[in-house]
């Protein structure tokens, strides 16, 4: 499963930045996961609580935030929200846009605790 997969990844890179601000456990962790990143957000929740199970992640807080999607227009610059990656532009119909949100997969912040 591709979700469980992403979600062993978070634990990974979780475990390399306590190592780092050795800490003993963490508290909370903010997720940004873009509309159109292709990730399935049942099947990430149920990876998650699968994935973070025995970790470092157990009992930490879980917060997602979902940017919305936003492309522009590589030929006119128009800004216009997004249905997908291979939108084009509604005002000159250029089809080569580049995607400026919506995509990411990244912990935005954690919070760790420190004995
Ligand atoms: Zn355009």
């Amino acid at each position: 499963m591709h979700e469980l997969s992403i979600v062993m990844s978070i634990v990974d890179t979780v475990e390399k930045e306590r190592g780092k601000q050795q800490a003993d456990a963490v508290e909370s962790i903010e997720l940004d996961i873009g509309m159109i990143s292709g990730v399935e957000m049942d099947a990430f929740y149920f990876a998650w609580d699968a994935g973070v199970s025995k970790t470092i992640l157990e009992n930490t807080k879980l917060k997602i935030n979902r940017p919305p999607a936003k492309a522009k227009c590589t030929a006119c610059g128009h800004s216009f929200a997004a249905t997908s990656s291979f939108d084009a532009c509604p005002e000159c119909g250029n089809p080569f846009c580049d995607i400026i949100s919506g995509k990411e997969l990244r912990i935005k912040r954690m919070i760790v605790i420190k004995n």
